[in-house]
């Protein structure tokens, strides 16, 4: 008999726990440095309201980058198109925290996904709000989308991050001195920190997933029109300068983050949640990548068929 999803998806976790090459945590974060690398969880929302799950999937962890995502949507329902004027839709090919188009690209980040794009988002999202308002605002996106209001910042995090997060304050003051900032730096930065420190679990990061893979199950949050540009977003640039080699293993939109999770987007079919601490050479999840392939080779979920 063939297996089920949910079979499949035990499978997985104690095939992945078996193999042991974990990778290493992010560590220029010192609240993310002291994590155990050898952890797994994965979750996957399905259209008609299922949530399946196994390993570690109600464990909260750091969703770091992958709120760049819900960040990018409500600036997108903000000001729509006007957006791309300051930051660009191309893949970088570089780490996320470089530096180095910047300066050669006068001030104009390559994609809203690399630290210096997800910056300007940030910067958008505080016009005519303050940092507090404007926390609230991607919170408040993020719990309506997962339908969870029990999703929180990780104060330590945050604190933990904008004590030690020079080159991500670098990035903003470099961006100011082109005009490519309006709010003082340390405003962007600080609240950039706590949008990155929002803690969830693979279920409520998964349920959030729905919106933007347009579950038929999902809060009308977002146009068709928005979710498939995010989508477009999160398949070219997702996973930084490793969105090529993703792209090519899994075959589906999705984006990472330093605390290890990753939210993959089967297009009106699931929306999945996937965390591993460890990390890869690009910072991306190491087991959570090999998750995502291994679920895509199993469902067929590949958007190239
Ligand atoms: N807060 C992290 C940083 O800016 C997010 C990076 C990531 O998850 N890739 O460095």
């Amino acid at each position: 008999m063939a297996r089920t999803l949910s079979q499949f998806l035990n499978d997985l976790d104690r095939d992945l726990r078996a193999r042991g090459d974990w990778g290493s945590v992010a560590d220029y974060i010192p609240e993310l440095a002291r994590i155990d690398p050898a952890q797994f969880g994965i979750a996957v929302a399905l259209a008609d309201g299922q949530v399946l799950t196994a390993g570690q999937a109600d464990q909260p962890f750091s969703i770091q980058s992958v709120s760049k995502v819900f960040a990018l949507a409500c600036v997108l329902g903000r000001i729509g198109e006007q957006l791309w004027l300051r930051v660009g839709r191309e893949p970088s090919g570089d780490r996320f925290d470089s530096i180095l188009l910047l300066e050669q690209e006068k001030g104009r980040p390559r994609n809203p996904f690399i630290n210096a794009g997800a910056l300007v988002v940030t910067d958008e999202l505080l016009t005519g709000r303050s940092p507090r308002q404007a926390l609230t605002e991607v919170l408040g996106f993020v719990r309506q989308a997962a339908e969870d209001e029990n999703i929180h910042i990780d104060k330590a995090v945050a604190e933990s991050e904008t004590r030690t997060g020079h080159r991500n304050a670098a990035l903003a003051h470099y961006l100011r001195s082109f005009g490519n900032l309006q709010n003082p730096p340390d405003h962007v930065t600080g609240t950039y920190f706590h949008q990155c420190a929002i803690e969830m679990t693979c279920v409520q990061l998964a349920r959030a997933g729905r919106v933007i893979a347009g579950l038929s199950c999902a809060p009308a949050l977002l146009s068709p029109v928005k979710q498939r540009r995010i989508n477009a977003l999160m398949m070219t640039c997702g996973q930084y300068d490793g969105s090529g080699n993703f792209a090519f293993r899994v075959g589906m939109p999705a984006k990472s983050g330093v605390g290890g999770g990753l939210l993959v987007v089967a297009p009106g079919r699931a929306s999945i949640a996937i965390w591993s601490p460890g990390l890869d050479g690009w910072g991306n999840s190491r087991m959570g990548t090999l998750a995502a392939e291994k679920l895509a080779e199993f469902t067929g979920w590949s958007v190239f068929g």
